[in-house]
């Protein structure tokens, strides 16, 4: 296959001063001929924005849903996961820096290959992760439409960082997201990640309303996990509705980054706060009580998801209720 074909133009961009503006997320890299935009997946070619990443697979693997992590979206499934290469965040915690970082090796799956993939291994589910599925954007809307035409689902593990146009024409391939609101700062986002904290909540807004979704937020000591900051970002969360699933993931040092792994304490004292005000929270990469592992009906608290680990097994839930007292359960089963 000629490269022309392999990477096609990408979508989203103009040209400007002899250059080529990215229209993708709201870095709006203005890329010289020949460079690629910070993410390193699109390349000006001569004057036009290539998707140098579609169809380039650093890794595939498959994992329970749960490791993604999605609670409340066919729980105790296994998912196929893949990724490509590169990030739109210069996080410098990043705990997949070696693929999102640099241009690592890749090997060329088409879509219709990735389908066969994911038939083969016997799954319903994909999600594309590791690192920043919407910088790939070309290739998983060409996957998703696919899967979807196979019964299968797709998922986005995402940073949320993505203009609203091309968000809205991506959301109808996609069937759930886990969207990391890394801080409710935008300092954070600005001076830390060098991130834009409005796109993430607008990404979040849109989201929540076309597909299943939950959202990730890695505790760092001494940089989001104020007292002050919890507060509000819980109540954003909840202005979403209560039900929406919040996780609180335990951070180790990576990257760049130099903090202490966050103090289980910090942990617990999040998921107090948020569950004043929100049905589902959990805590991540820690191994604590099942109250902060398990899904527990809101209506009188019988176990619905009873985990070990990454794994989830339904109880209690017939017909889509609560054996006991017969409330709707908010899983996707
Ligand atoms: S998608 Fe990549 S090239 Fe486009 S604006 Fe974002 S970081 Fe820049």
């Amino acid at each position: 296959m000629s490269g022309a074909v392999r990477h096609p133009v990408a979508k989203y961009w103009h040209s400007e001063d002899g250059r080529v503006r990215c229209l993708l997320c709201p870095n709006r890299c203005l890329i010289a001929p020949g460079k690629t935009g910070r993410c390193l997946g699109r390349r000006n070619v001569e004057g036009r924005l290539i998707a140098e990443n579609y169809g380039e697979v650093v890794s595939w693997a498959i994992d329970p849903v749960e490791k993604k992590p999605l609670y409340h979206f066919y729980p105790g499934e296994e998912i196929f996961s893949v990724a490509t290469y590169g990030c739109n965040l210069l996080c410098p915690f990043c705990q997949n820096w070696e693929i999102s970082q640099c241009r690592a090796p890749t090997r060329y799956i088409p879509p219709e290959e990735l389908v066969k993939m994911v038939q083969d291994a016997g799954l319903r589910l994909v999600s594309y992760t590791y690192t920043e599925p919407l910088i790939w954007f070309e290739y998983v809307l060409d996957c998703g439409r696919l899967m979807h035409e196979a019964g299968i689902r797709n998922v986005l593990v995402t940073n949320g960082m993505v203009e609203p146009e091309p968000l809205e024409e991506i959301l109808p391939v996609i069937d759930a997201m886990n969207i990391d609101l890394k801080s409710i700062r935008e300092e954070f986002y600005r001076d830390y990640v060098q991130g834009f904290l409005p796109a993430v909540l607008n990404t979040i807004r849109q989201a929540k309303v076309r597909c299943h979704i939950e959202l990730t937020t890695l505790l760092i000591p001494g940089r989001n996990d104020s007292e002050a900051e919890l507060e509000a970002l819980t109540d954003f969360v909840a202005g979403l509705g209560r039900d929406t699933v919040l996780h609180f993931s335990r951070y180790f040092p990576r990257h760049k980054a130099r903090e202490p792994v966050t103090p289980e304490a910090t942990l617990i004292r999040a998921a107090e706060i948020a569950k004043r005000k929100l049905d589902y929270v959990y805590l991540g990469n820690v191994h604590l009580g099942p109250e902060f592992r398990d899904t527990f009906c809101p209506g009188c608290g019988t176990v619905l998801v009873d985990r070990s680990g990454y794994q989830g097994r339904v109880v209690n839930v017939e017909a889509g209720r609560c054996r006991v007292c017969h409330r709707q359960v908010e899983l996707i089963l």
